[in-house]
């Protein structure tokens, strides 16, 4: 009986070992170690909850700029950069979003560190001459691409379909029925606010912001874009006096029920304009998510908000 387990025993610890080597051998051919979790970094945190909800726990997702920073503005620290260079994937927007990562993700790219840019997957919009007001400024002309791609949930789709794919060749990871899934919702998010906007009169359909903003939002539900308090479609571009008068004038003329006010609007302008020409000051959150997190939340608040404040 006792030498019968002693028996056992020794084969159990064979039999562990045999594994063990077997492991440590597969670990030493491939270079990496395949049980490691796959590691994906998003630049920003809106498309990060999209990439989270296609992802599931599939890969760690992880965010380089903090929700509610601005990615216009933000750079990181050095435990970002690693992370930026040891990840098996960086997702980012491109169109210069993300100008103050724009040299850790060169740096990292030239590493060989695999990249998914999200607006190589939509149709990209440029400012439109006309659109805002005259600025001195070359980077905010009429022609300049404009970054965010995320106020528009078609443009969303395209990118879930074209990063599901990526995730497949790159990564080896299937998300086929997350992505399905994913596409139906946008879909669905898509006609709910197309229904919305119905409601409000296409004369009221017009939107000043505080930074150029909302042009696919305008473009995918027929909005107007008459200005914005900073010109251009960076939140540090100068505003002068001369603009602002301009502004005033084409609030005033294309009788703008609001202002709305966002990520790096200074209040005191937004008010001071508000009160010269009776539009409201409201403000809507482009630039971040809310407290679930959601990027569906997200643009359901930012539709109603705008909505709401045109009525
Ligand atoms: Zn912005």
């Amino acid at each position: 009986m006792v030498q019968q387990m002693r028996v056992k025993c020794i084969l159990l610890a064979m039999v562990m070992l045999v594994t063990l080597v077997g492991t440590l051998a597969c670990q030493k051919n491939t270079g990496t170690n395949n049980n490691r979790q796959k590691s994906i970094v998003v630049t920003y945190s809106i498309l990060g909850s999209v990439v989270k909800e296609l992802v599931g726990d599939k890969a760690k997702v992880s965010i380089s700029v903090p929700n509610g920073l601005d990615p216009h503005e933000w750079a990181p620290s050095a435990k970002e950069i690693e992370a930026i260079n040891k990840a098996d994937l960086v997702i980012q927007n491109g169109l210069g979003l993300e100008s103050g990562l724009e040299k850790t993700l060169k740096a990292a790219r030239d590493r060989g560190v695999k990249f998914f840019t999200a607006s190589d997957y939509i149709t990209v919009r440029r400012v439109g001459s006309g659109e805002g007001i005259p600025s001195g400024d070359q980077d905010q002309a009429a022609g300049a691409e404009d970054p965010h791609l995320w106020t528009d949930p078609m443009a969303m789709k395209n990118i879930v379909s074209a990063l599901a794919s990526q995730l497949k060749s790159d990564l080896g990871i299937d998300v086929d029925a997350q992505s399905q899934d994913l596409q139906v919702r946008l879909d669905n998010l898509n006609q709910e606010i197309s229904n919305e906007v119905e409601s409000l009169p296409p004369d009221n359909r017009n939107l000043v912001t505080g930074h150029e903003s909302m042009g696919y939002f305008a473009q995918r539900y027929g909005f107007k874009l008459i200005g914005a308090i900073i010109p251009g479609v960076s939140t540090q571009a100068e505003v002068s006096a001369a603009d602002l008068a301009e502004l005033k004038k084409l609030i005033e003329d294309n009788h703008v029920k609001a202002i709305f006010a966002e990520l790096g609007t200074s209040t005191a302008v937004a008010k001071a304009i508000g009160e010269e020409t009776g539009a409201k000051v409201i403000e809507l959150t482009t630039h971040g998510l809310p407290k679930d997190g959601s990027y569906f939340s997200f643009e359901r608040n930012l539709a109603r908000t705008i909505i709401d404040g045109l009525r």
